[in-house]
């Protein structure tokens, strides 16, 4: 992730993240983490009361009985946190419908853990919220993907949009850390103006823009995705909305996630304006090295397969009903594993050439493979010029 309002507008500077070492970073610089004990996103269910166009689960109606019931999952958690694991982030489908989920955040809890939602935000009623709150759950992310139709449209339900912003509200009131999370798609990035509005006016602290990856339903979607002439015209758009807050003094916590080229295009757009700040974030880019996929990210699916990220299902390493987490994400034996473990090497096309590969990291293999059927291809989602990707200086 890129965080646009802590990187451009300079917020937080490199003295602040290497003050606190790997170790005790707090939760608002944990984007800053060069850890690498992973983060992990546990899908823990596939069902969800949504059919949103993009889901990179796939989610539908049904429950599955092979799916981890709640003595797995504590097992689990318990060996996760014997793992350092740092976050245990409750996914889905729609993690609010499964009837452990508190009991669970708080064993994680309990194990050590900050424990985060995603959520479509539609199923947290004033009861919920406070549950969650009770729970302390550190953070919640709530998709929306346009205000009113449009992102009902996405969601491929009917009065969403109501339900979800009822969600925020609910969270706000609780007093839970909560923010939105949106996928920009052709369909959705004329509504970026009322997006931020939306933030403004609901008293929304946290917004993550989410670029495309092509994984599950969304790999029907790459027709759908931003053009690559008009990615930048859509982050500068974002970095001009997250300055304006800053000036209005509000501290909102803007960011970009899934395409590391951000961070690049940014660090040059603000080498132009101030090459000192500029400097900083380059080296904090550096710090924090770009995608993480198969390092400080894993994915652990309902019925206990472990995958290298949320988005990259066809890739599985092992199941935790048979291994140890730990014993499968440190097995290099699998090529691909071995291989996003040090990738630079391995990369091709434009990536296998570009300059800045120290503070992007190939970005996603998931998006290389999904467009050319070779993880170690360039990504096709990288808006650089040839130019832009040869020369450093
Ligand atoms: S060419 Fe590849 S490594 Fe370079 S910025 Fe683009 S996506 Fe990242």
């Amino acid at each position: 992730m890129i965080g646009i309002s802590k990187l451009y507008c300079g917020t937080v500077s490199e003295g602040d993240v290497l003050r606190y070492g790997d170790k005790n970073l707090p939760a608002n610089l944990l984007q800053f983490a060069r850890v690498k004990k992973p983060i992990i996103v546990w899908n823990s269910l596939q069902k969800c009361n949504l059919k949103c166009v993009h889901c990179y689960i796939n989610a539908d109606d049904k429950r599955y009985k092979d799916e981890l019931t709640t003595e797995q999952a504590k097992k689990m958690i318990t060996e996760l946190a014997e793992y350092k694991a740092p976050v245990f982030l409750f996914s889905g489908g729609e993690p609010v419908i499964r009837p452990d989920l508190f009991e669970l955040a708080d064993f994680a809890k309990a194990a050590g853990m900050r424990v985060v939602l995603s959520t479509n935000g539609t199923l947290i009623t004033t009861e919920v919220a406070k549950k969650l709150k009770d729970s302390d759950f550190s953070y919640i992310g709530i998709s929306l993907d346009g205000i009113g139709e449009v992102n009902d449209k996405f969601r491929g339900v009917k009065g969403a949009f109501e339900k979800a912003r009822e969600g925020f509200r609910n969270c706000v009131k609780a007093g839970l850390k909560s923010g939105l999370r949106l996928t920009l798609t052709k369909g959705n990035i004329d509504d970026l103006p009322e997006i931020f509005n939306f933030i403004e006016n609901e008293g929304i602290n946290r917004a993550c823009f989410y670029h495309l990856v092509y994984s599950g339903r969304g790999k029907d979607l790459i027709k759908e995705d931003v053009p690559l002439e008009r990615k930048r015209e859509i982050v500068d758009y974002i970095i001009e909305r997250t300055v304006k807050f800053q000036e209005k003094g509000y501290n909102k916590d803007i960011l970009t996630v899934d395409n590391h080229t951000d961070g690049v295009y940014l660090y040059l757009k603000l080498r132009k304006i101030d090459p000192k700040r500029a400097a900083s974030v380059l080296k904090l880019l550096q710090y924090t090295g770009g995608n993480s996929t198969g390092i400080g990210i894993a994915c652990i699916d309902c019925f206990g397969n472990v995958h290298p990220d949320q988005f990259w299902r066809n890739q599985t390493f092992g199941n935790i009903k048979d291994r140890k987490f730990g014993d499968i994400w440190d097995d290099t034996s699998n090529p691909i594993m071995k291989g996003l473990k040090d990738r630079k090497k391995l990369l091709k096309g434009r990536c296998g050439r570009c300059v800045w590969v120290d503070i992007c990291n190939g970005n996603f293999r998931a998006r290389a493979e999904a467009v050319y059927d070779d993880p170690w291809m360039e990504d096709p989602a990288c808006y650089l010029t040839e130019e832009e990707i040869s020369t450093r200086v």
